[in-house]
């Protein structure tokens, strides 16, 4: 693989017959194992539809998770508590997690989807977490002192995770902090803590943030430990863009950069798309920049995630073509 690859943030929409199974097995007229099986059957198209439109790099689609946060809470039945539906951004409704012990790590929890996922395809498939931070921050916290003691419990639980996927194989970690923007005066926190999930993991890290007062946290965002940051661009008009090339000498990072807005059905031109790229190229050099969606597919609709993704691939292959980018 070699410059400008095309990715995936992370999420992709449920099918229909898979939204119906969740809520089958959450009312109990269907078990576990089948609704696994639907899970699974789920994931297996994820996979077959990302290698269709031609992805360089994959996601397994999150098919066995509801909400990013409720998802880990769930499974940390010996210090979080799932509590009641409550509204956060937009339109998101989740189970708010409550921590009421103290937080340790009690097992995989992620890496048998990844694995599934990763069997199907010789492309490499992202493991996904959500960061420390983020699941702290739309949790309630009823056991800690403080904010920075649970984030910091939390990354030690997030980094047995991460150390799980790299020994599966997973070549690439993404562990998502969309909260990490919501209050500039925690950045460090989100630092500190993101640097005990990531260092010397041994496989590639990505972060994704989203949505959030970029220009109030950018010097935080650009020395987020990771290898990669996932940005939003074509949301924001690609200001965000225009931050980093002003910063350009204190960015070694690499950048994925969302070309297509994930909240809007309607699907953009493919001169929209090529001109996000060479804006990109402009700030970076190919082998420094991924091309993907602005943030996880799963609101939009089967058809529209899959026709925004093959826009993604199509662009990105004529902007290397035209510019002679191998
Ligand atoms: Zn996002």
């Amino acid at each position: 693989m070699s410059g400008l690859l095309t990715t995936s943030v992370g999420s992709l929409p449920k099918p229909d017959y898979l939204a119906k199974a969740r809520s089958a097995f959450a009312s109990g007229r269907i078990d576990a194992s089948e609704l696994d099986k639907l899970t699974r059957q789920a994931t297996t198209e994820c996979i077959r539809m990302q290698e269709d439109v031609g992805l360089d790099i994959l996601v397994h689609g999150e098919m066995e998770r509801g909400d990013m946060v409720t998802y880990f809470g769930e499974r940390l039945t010996e210090s979080m508590a799932i509590g009641g539906l409550v509204r956060s951004y937009g339109n998101r409704y989740y189970r708010k997690p409550i921590i009421t012990g103290e937080l340790r790590w009690q097992g995989p929890m992620t890496v048998e989807m990844w694995r599934y996922a990763q069997s199907l395809t010789d492309k490499p498939v992202k493991g996904m977490l959500t960061g420390p931070y983020t699941i702290v921050e739309w949790s309630f916290d009823e056991h800690y002192n403080s904010r920075r003691d649970a984030v910091l419990a939390m990354a030690q639980v997030v980094r047995c995770e991460a150390e799980e996927l790299v020994k599966a194989g997973a070549k690439f970690v993404q562990v998502d902090e969309p909260a990490a923007s919501t209050r500039p005066e925690e950045m460090d926190l989100v630092l500190e803590a993101l640097a005990i999930v990531t260092r010397g993991l041994g496989a590639k890290t990505i972060t994704h943030v989203c949505y959030g007062d970029f220009a109030r946290v950018f010097d935080h965002i650009a020395k987020l430990p990771v290898d990669q940051i996932d940005l939003e661009m074509a949301n924001s008009d690609y200001a965000l863009l225009e931050m980093i090339r002003e910063h350009r000498d204190e960015f070694d990072k690499e950048l994925a950069m969302g070309v297509v807005d994930v909240h809007n059905h309607v699907l953009e031109t493919r001169e929209q798309v090529k001109a996000g790229i060479r804006k990109g190229l402009e700030v970076l050099p190919p082998e420094r920049l991924f091309i993907d969606p602005d943030c996880g597919l799963k609101t939009r609709t089967w058809d529209e995630a899959e026709a925004k993704l093959r826009l993604i691939v199509e662009a990105t292959r004529e902007v290397k073509r035209e510019l002679e980018i191998d």
